[in-house]
């Protein structure tokens, strides 16, 4: 037993056969750290829901253990549900400069208070019995670290999320060198980014984006530039604002997010502009088209972001003409491509002209393409591989590219969610599972992910609702009146009054008939539901959620 407890294991509490959320958790013996805490969005058939965390039970339920919570970098997949995780444990929190402001950004939107150490490059940390260094990477997201942690049976590289660009905005590349020196100590095992592991060649830098910008803002001197992009970007809007510069033009932040990512980061220098080069919505009024650029929310279509309700005249004081240059600066995120081409025709509808990524290189993806793996997988030279942060096929092309550069199949393992892996100096293997899932939440309300009330809620969009009322002698056991019905959005009552009459001598039948021995209320309600069910589901192919209410009378 006290063998098994001085095992290696590392358990995914998200981010694999799923792309979001992404939480892991490195033990041995008494102790544990826990890498990133993330979100991920609801899917279409989670209504009312905003977002999805991780079930955070097996970290609570070893809070005492924890030593450390390592975030590897800014973006919403790894620190989304971090003030939810913090309600729950106490244990330092590491992270970059931009990622620790992010999130203090986060904590005062849930009113909450903790402090996060920041860490640099090189930066190692002691966490009982781990020892935890910090690597720059390239991303995205400036701030982004890669993780070498050495522990006591040997040293576990972990990418983060990452990308080779050689020709970053901020001048520093991934720390190749250092790479190569945590390489030559040994290391056991690599985790590594598998998003884009299907994709061939490498990622563009993100300076071809400035340069495709450049071209754009060049051809377009007349008109009104906006440009919808991630707020998280602060590479790509560094790349915007000097170009702003550049064309003389304004810049306009619009959006609660980008407004609060462009002051946080200028805040701490990762942003540099002239202050009088930006203005305000209430002030666009003062300048002509061609001395202005609006950088806005929406590059994925949400709803309630700047671009969707500039597009759908919902926006103050910022009306779409034929004058308007608009730049979707972002691909598409799987599942968002509906929403982005409403946007897209309601913009071209208004006379604007729009590019996205298909029409010119507007984009490039924050994450390694193959041949950067294959080259994070050569200086690293690891026993042990782990492909993780992408679904099930991407983590399979990522061990394919392990076995092409010669690693042998059995030293890889491919996880999934809430998999516990054990490693050993000579070994890798699953070993079991933890408690994994995901809760919901659904406004201010952390529920676990309940199964009911989201099949309620979809049957109630769809099928509709039906209440039966019914008032039952409790001495006589009969019915005193004729039963009362009332549907919402199941059917159009006019046209259907034959069904509901059919029901109401439906459920008078079946009370005259039925057996109950005694007021047993609620197998008279079983029974109403099963017969107004077939009924409903024989005559109109329907399934409305019925609701009997008995008033019991004397
Ligand atoms: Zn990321
Ligand atoms: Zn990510």
């Amino acid at each position: 037993m006290r063998n098994n407890q001085k095992q290696l294991k590392l358990s995914f509490l998200g981010g694999v056969g799923e792309v979001g959320k992404n939480m892991m958790c490195l033990e041995y013996g008494e102790d544990m750290i826990i890498i990133d805490s993330g979100v991920a969005f609801p899917s279409d058939d989670m209504p009312g829901i905003d977002l999805v965390i991780p079930d955070f039970n097996y970290v609570i339920r070893n809070k005492n253990r924890i030593k450390a919570v390592i975030i590897t970098h800014g973006h919403e997949d790894h620190i989304g549900s971090l003030p939810y995780l913090m309600q729950e444990i106490n244990a330092p929190v590491y992270a970059s400069r931009l990622t620790a402001a992010l999130i203090d950004n986060k904590l005062r939107e849930h009113k909450k208070k903790f402090k996060t150490n920041v860490v640099k490059n090189k930066t190692v940390v002691k966490a009982g019995c781990f020892s935890i260094e910090f690597v720059k990477v390239t991303h995205s997201i400036s701030g982004s670290m890669a993780i070498a942690v050495t522990t006591p049976v040997g040293v576990w590289f972990h990418t983060g999320d990452f990308k080779m660009d050689f020709t970053p905005i901020d001048g520093e590349p991934m720390d190749l060198v250092r790479l190569a020196e945590i390489s030559k100590k040994g290391v056991l095992m690599l985790t590594a980014d598998s998003t884009n592991a299907e994709r061939p060649g490498f990622s563009m830098s993100e300076k071809k984006v400035g340069a495709t910008l450049d071209g754009l803002f060049a051809q377009n001197k007349q008109k009104r530039i906006i440009i919808a992009t991630f707020a998280s970007n602060v590479h790509r809007i560094q790349q915007i604002l000097d170009l702003c510069e550049k064309y003389g033009r304004r810049c306009v932040f619009t959006g609660r997010s980008m407004q609060n990512v462009c002051e946080t980061a200028s805040k701490i220098g990762e942003l540099r502009y002239n202050r009088e080069n930006i203005t305000d919505v209430n002030s666009l009024n003062k300048y002509d088209d061609d001395k202005i650029c609006i950088l806005c929310t929406g590059s994925q279509g949400e709803p309630n972001s700047a671009l969707s309700r500039m597009a759908n005249d919902e926006f103050p004081k910022i009306e779409i003409t034929n004058n308007d240059y608009v730049i979707f600066s972002a691909s598409a995120i799987p599942g968002n491509e509906k929403e982005i081409s409403e946007v897209i025709n309601l913009l071209y509808k208004k006379g604007a002209s729009v590019i996205y990524e298909s029409l010119a290189e507007v984009h490039v993806s924050g994450h390694a393409y193959q041949e950067e793996l294959k080259i994070i997988h050569s200086i690293i030279k690891p026993k042990f591989f782990v492909p993780c942060h992408g679904e099930f096929r991407h983590l399979r092309a990522h061990a394919n590219i392990a076995i092409d550069l010669g690693m042998h199949e059995r030293n890889i393992v491919i996880p999934d969610l809430g998999d516990q892996i054990a490693i050993t100096p000579n070994s890798i293997k699953k070993i079991g599972q933890v408690p994994a899932g995901i809760k919901l939440i659904d406004g201010l309300d952390i529920s676990s992910a309940n199964g009911i009330v989201q099949r309620d809620r979809m049957q109630l969009a769809t099928e509709g609702l039906c209440v039966v009322v019914l008032t039952i002698s409790s001495k006589k056991f009969v019915l005193t009146s004729k039963p009362d019905i009332v549907t919402k959005g199941f059917i159009y009552a006019n046209d259907n009054a034959n069904i509901i009459e059919e029901a109401k001598d439906l459920v008078i039948n079946s009370i005259i008939n039925a057996d109950f021995k005694s007021n047993d209320w609620n197998a008279i309600k079983d029974m109403i539901r099963k017969v107004l069910g077939n009924l409903f589901f024989k005559a109109l192919k329907r399934k409305p959620i019925i609701i009997p209410i008995i008033v019991p009378t004397v």
